[in-house]
């Protein structure tokens, strides 16, 4: 098959360091960064995405034809097909994998809480199984989330915080998902990093997500929803812009040991990390809307509502010292900077760059 061609093309592919990384879900907003920048440093990259549709899954096609330019292959299947998994690593005995296909988003749970399971837990357990039986092991960094610390009000949230009271079914299965590392950490000898991400945006990021949606809605004139706490209480989130997450998932691969079993038995104690990857300045959702108005040039018609007990926590916030002294992590993008590059992207995605940004 033509995929197969493909794979074995980028398998010969090698960095100075080695490297071969199978990334998962490279068609979404962050696997497609991430595939890019690996590529660019010229380590192996093979990406693997089901281009579900729970957005627009013409974007994803549009991400894969330009990680398509730059050298990466997009295998297309489900990270739950054991046998596809176990057939890519015959053919390329990856070093790491980034795992960062998943069912995201709080709110479409109520719609669909099977497709969380079936992606965030089944398909991360599959991935695991494979991972823990070839030989060798790759080492795995995976994308948690910022929603573990759920209705935890204690901020900046670090990473010893409680995370037992998840919002959102979408925060339970992220939950899990660390636990899971940690059994396979523990039985298998995986070496598994998770990175708990905070409101990631940027370009061709996720038409789900506020920024985007905002965006769109005030380009339409159309009236924006912003919610605020039950308390009057403002609900604000640690925007946190693309190329700095990308240089996280990058410290996170380059500072991750080897895994120390083989062929599913365990050698040694294995490594087993989990960091925030934040801005460490939330901003209200209200402000974000502002800097929105600023660069489009439309003022919004702003429709003022309760926060709705829909899996929402009211602010995020993060402490970033943990992934700063063992990442080398450092967050350099303002939330203005990176919607501005946001905005640019939009409008020239959308409307052929024809409007005018600040
Ligand atoms: P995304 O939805 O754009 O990307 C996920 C990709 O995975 C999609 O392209 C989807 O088609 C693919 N996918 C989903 N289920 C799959 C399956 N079973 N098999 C194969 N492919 C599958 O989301 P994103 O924003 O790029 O998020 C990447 C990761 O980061 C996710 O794990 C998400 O939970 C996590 N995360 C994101 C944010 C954020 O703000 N963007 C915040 C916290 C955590």
């Amino acid at each position: 098959p033509v995929w197969e061609k493909r794979v074995r093309a980028s398998a010969r592919v090698r960095s100075r360091n080695g490297f071969a990384v199978l990334v998962t879900g490279a068609a979404g907003f962050v696997g497609t960064h991430v595939s890019a920048a690996l590529k660019r440093r010229g380590d192996g990259v093979l990406g693997i995405d089901n281009f579900n549709e729970y957005y627009d899954p013409s974007l994803k096609r549009a991400r894969q034809l330009l990680l398509e330019r730059t050298g990466v292959y997009i295998v297309e299947g489900d990270i739950n097909d054991e046998a596809l998994l176990r057939k890519l690593f015959e053919v390329v005995p990856f070093t790491h994998v980034m795992h960062l296909a998943a069912q995201a988003g709080v709110r479409y749970a109520m719609e669909n809480p099977g497709s969380y399971v079936h992606s965030n837990i089944a398909g991360f357990v599959n991935l695991l199984e494979v991972c823990k039986s070839v030989n060798p092991q790759p080492a795995i960094v995976w994308a948690s989330s910022s929603s573990v610390y759920g209705l935890n009000t204690k901020v900046p949230f670090s990473e010893r915080d409680r995370t037992d009271q998840p919002a959102s079914l979408y925060a339970a299965t992220k939950k899990a998902g660390e636990e899971i590392a940690h059994t396979y950490n523990h039985i298998y000898g995986l070496s598994l990093t998770g990175l708990r991400f905070f409101t990631v945006y940027g370009p061709w990021g996720r038409p789900d997500m506020a920024y985007f949606f905002f965006t769109r809605d005030i380009l339409k004139g159309k009236v924006i929803p912003i919610f605020e706490a039950a308390n009057h209480g403002t609900v604000a989130r640690d925007f946190t812009y693309i190329d700095d997450i990308v240089r996280g998932c990058l410290g996170a691969l380059d500072t991750a040991e080897k895994s120390t079993g083989s062929g599913g038995k365990k050698r040694g104690p294995a490594q087993l990390r989990v960091f925030n990857l934040g801005n460490t300045s939330p901003v209200p959702v209200s402000d974000l809307v502002g800097i929105l108005e600023r660069l489009l040039k439309i003022k919004a018609k702003r429709n003022i509502m309760k926060l709705p007990r829909n899996g929402d926590v009211q602010f995020t916030h993060a402490n970033i010292s943990y992934a700063q002294r063992e990442l080398g992590y450092k967050p350099t993008t303002d939330l203005h900077s990176g919607l501005k590059k946001f905005v640019r992207w939009y409008l020239n995605y959308y409307s052929g760059g024809k409007k005018a940004v600040e």
